[in-house]
C-alpha cells in the first residue's frame, strides 16, 4: 500500500461510498479482514487501535499494528497521521477472495479520501454480494446466520447488481 492511497486531508463529508471485504464469526458477525472489529447493523464507528501500539508494514503491502490499546476517533484524535479507519475502495477490492464476502459500504463523520479509496470515522453497510463457494481448505461462511444478523442488508447473488444498487462513488468525489 503506497501512503497516498489512503493518505490526504482528514474532511467532514457528507458520505462517501466504496467497495470493502469481511470476515465473518460463526455467529454470523461480520469482521473485518485483518482486524476482529465486529460489523454492527446500521452505524458503526471505527477505533483507533494504534494508541501504544507499533505500526508495522509487512513485506506483502499490509500494515499491521501489535501491542496496542483501543482509543475512540474524536477531536483528540482523528484520521490524519494514523492508519485507522474503516477502509473501502472506489474501484476494485483487492482483498476479495472466493468464500468471502464482500460489499458496499458508505462512509461518514471523519473521512480521509485517497486515489484508491478512502478511510472514515463512521460506516455502515449498504449491500453485500453473497460469496462463490470456499476453496478447499477455507472455511464456508454461514450465510443464513449472517442475513440474520443484518436483516435491513440487501444481498445481492451478482456482483454487477450490487454495483447498480448500490454503486461506489466512481473514483473518489470531486473536492
Ligand atoms: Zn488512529
Amino acid at each position: 500500500m503506497e501512503a497516498e492511497e489512503f493518505g490526504g486531508p482528514a474532511l467532514v463529508l457528507g458520505s462517501v461510498r466504496g467497495r470493502r471485504s469481511f470476515g465473518a464469526t460463526t455467529e454470523g458477525h461480520l469482521t473485518g479482514v485483518f482486524h476482529n472489529q465486529v460489523w454492527e447493523p446500521g452505524e458503526n464507528r471505527a477505533q483507533c487501535r494504534h494508541d501504544g501500539g507499533v505500526v508495522e508494514q509487512r513485506p506483502d503491502g499490509r500494515i499491521v499494528v501489535r501491542t496496542s490499546s483501543v482509543r475512540e476517533i474524536s477531536t483528540t484524535h482523528g484520521l490524519a497521521g494514523c492508519t485507522c479507519g474503516f477502509y473501502a475502495y472506489y474501484r476494485q477490492d483487492p482483498y476479495t477472495k472466493p468464500g468471502r464476502l464482500s460489499g458496499i459500504v458508505e462512509g461518514y463523520g471523519r473521512v480521509v479520501l485517497g486515489t484508491a479509496g478512502f478511510r472514515c470515522e463512521k460506516a455502515r453497510i449498504l449491500g453485500l454480494l453473497l460469496p462463490g463457494p470456499a476453496g478447499l481448505g477455507l472455511a464456508t461462511i454461514d450465510v443464513i446466520r449472517v442475513r440474520e444478523t443484518y436483516p435491513d442488508v440487501p444481498f445481492f447473488s451478482r456482483e454487477e447488481d450490487m454495483l447498480a444498487g448500490c454503486p461506489p462513488t466512481p473514483d473518489g468525489p470531486r473536492l
